[in-house]
């Protein structure tokens, strides 16, 4: 036994210069830390306001989210920032901006005012972004400083032809980035994004959609759209689905309009969610299932992440990416929700950031009309 590890310790004497000039001489595959932060389901509830209940609250509210953004980012060298859709309608600063925004002609919806201040890498539509009417929304989407993605909204067309169908909006984008390695080395990576959203938005919101346009189901638009990024260069795809873990009661094809379907699609490398205002990934028990782990907040080996309501949380996905065969591949991922306050003793509940001053200055004229609103309509 002596013997053998003195004759070990000798050959790694002798063999450890010639193997250290092997390893100076080979290169070493780039690889890339990508953190992606999602923004979901803000329902225009911008400020750390509660206006059904007049007062201040540190439980909801974009104004801390954003801080939570600004500190994330900091964290990470590459970052992308992502919302998920029911942004424009919910909140009283919404239901004001959905009655005067015809008669004001340079509006900019409130929520790109503060969202315009983030620096969004893109977003998608949710149900609710149809609620006021298609004229609302495309001049609410005029506002927004970043661009949009939907791929299974169409124009109705009154044919059943798949071939001649045309996409209300733009299905999907290539962003080209340029991320810094974990060398300090910049590399080039196409981030393909697409969007999609729950087919029940057509059936819950029947009188704008009726006769202009239609949804279709999220798992063959995906299969259609996914090899046509990937012929256009996309090294990563995420999806950005406006659709909850499980499909919505009434929506045909239930088993082609789940998140969980989605994972079941090949080609994607991360998923963010939102509508069903839950937390991705919680230890809630129903999601206690064999291919889900939630220590790494994975479904199928696929990362995700669902991040509240309201602005309580910011989702996190964070992805290893490495340089295999000359394509960038991910190869481990990490996801977390990270609330914008904490539980304290009897169910009390602290801030865990302050307010972002920009986005309250942004909103100051915003918010003051909509305490007014708010006021005159009680009496
Ligand atoms: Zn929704």
């Amino acid at each position: 036994m002596r013997n053998l590890l003195l004759f070990v310790i000798i050959a790694c004497l002798i063999a450890s210069p010639a193997e250290q000039v092997i390893a100076i001489e080979e290169p070493v595959p780039p690889s890339i830390e990508l953190r992606i932060l999602e923004t979901t389901d803000l329902h225009s509830y911008m400020m750390d306001y509660d206006y059904r209940n007049n007062k201040e609250t540190v439980e909801f509210g974009f104004a801390r989210t954003a801080s939570v953004i600004k500190e994330a980012r900091k964290e990470a060298k590459n970052v992308l920032l992502f919302d998920n859709g029911d942004l424009i309608q919910g909140s009283a600063l919404a239901e004001l901006a959905s009655k005067t925004y015809q008669f004001d002609q340079s509006f900019i919806h409130p929520a790109f005012k503060a969202l315009n201040r983030l620096q969004y890498d893109g977003a998608t539509l949710g149900n609710h972004e149809f609620n006021f009417g298609l004229d609302f929304l495309q001049t609410s989407l005029r506002g927004a400083d970043f661009p949009y993605v939907n791929a299974n909204i169409y124009v109705e067309d009154h044919n059943l032809h798949a071939f001649d169908d045309i996409n209300y909006f733009n299905p999907y984008m290539i962003l080209d980035k340029r991320f810094t390695d974990t060398m300090g080395v910049e590399q080039n990576v196409k981030v393909g994004v697409i969007g999609l959203i729950t087919p029940i938005a057509a059936k819950w919101d029947e009188e704008h959609f009726k006769g202009k346009i239609k949804i279709k189901s999220m798992v063959s638009t995906l299969k259609h759209f996914i090899p046509i990024m990937k012929s256009e260069g996309a090294d990563i795809i995420i999806v950005l689905a406006h659709a909850g873990l499980a499909a919505d009661e009434g929506v045909v094809n239930k088993s082609e309009n789940s998140v969980m379907a989605l994972t079941e699609v090949e080609g994607i490398d991360a998923i963010l969610y939102g509508h069903s205002h839950s937390l991705f990934p919680n230890d809630d028990y129903f999601l206690q299932q064999q291919f889900i782990n939630i220590e790494k907040g994975t479904i199928r080996s696929i990362p995700l992440v669902q991040a509240g309501y309201w602005g309580n949380h910011l989702g996190i996905i964070d992805l290893s990416i490495r340089k295999v065969n000359d394509k960038w591949k991910v190869v481990d991922s990490r996801s977390e929700v990270r609330s914008i306050y904490k539980k304290s003793g009897k169910d009390e509940k602290v801030p865990v950031v302050q307010p972002d001053e920009e986005i309250i200055d942004a909103l100051r004229n915003d918010h003051s009309n909509t305490l007014e609103y708010v006021k005159n309509n009680k009496e």
